[in-house]
């Protein structure tokens, strides 16, 4: 279990987090314009439609941005570096989360890394983390060697 906030869900977000503690990550769509937004919110940003629902999405996406915090504050209980991410889902909206399961060295964060969710229990939550997608990662290297032959 990771130490550090832990998330208090609201009427907005709850959907949200019941999904996490199911191993789901659900976002937002809206039915009018067709498209996914986050954070959770009762209408469309794009075009205030009402006509929004819940889908649970791939979970996977690439890496848009990151940071490595060498200096956790002491609420998270670690001196370990972390990974504060901006990872931009295939569904087209951007998260703010953390990549785990890596070295936090920048050799291991290339932009556009191909990232997949992962559920890191905190508290009685569940936070949506991200790991390198190991299938998605060989398969663009093999392609690249096929592209060099
Ligand atoms: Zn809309």
């Amino acid at each position: 279990m990771s130490q550090g906030p832990v998330p208090v869900p609201t009427p907005e977000t709850l959907q949200f987090w019941e999904g996490t503690a199911v191993g789901e990550l659900r976002i937002q769509r809206c039915n009018s314009c067709e498209k996914f937004y986050f954070y959770p919110r009762p209408y469309c940003p794009k075009c205030n439609s009402d006509n929004v629902e819940w889908r649970v999405v791939s979970g996977k996406g690439s890496l848009a941005s990151y940071n490595i915090n060498y200096r956790p504050f002491p609420m998270f209980g670690t001196e370990e570096p972390q990974v504060i991410a901006l990872v931009e889902l295939d569904e087209g909206v951007r998260l703010m989360t953390n990549v785990v399961g890596i070295e936090p060295v920048p050799e291991n964060l290339p932009l556009g890394l191909r990232v997949q969710v992962a559920f890191e229990p905190r508290g009685d939550q569940f936070l949506p983390v991200f790991t390198p997608d190991t299938a998605a990662t060989i398969a663009a290297a093999a392609s690249a060697l096929e592209t060099r032959a």
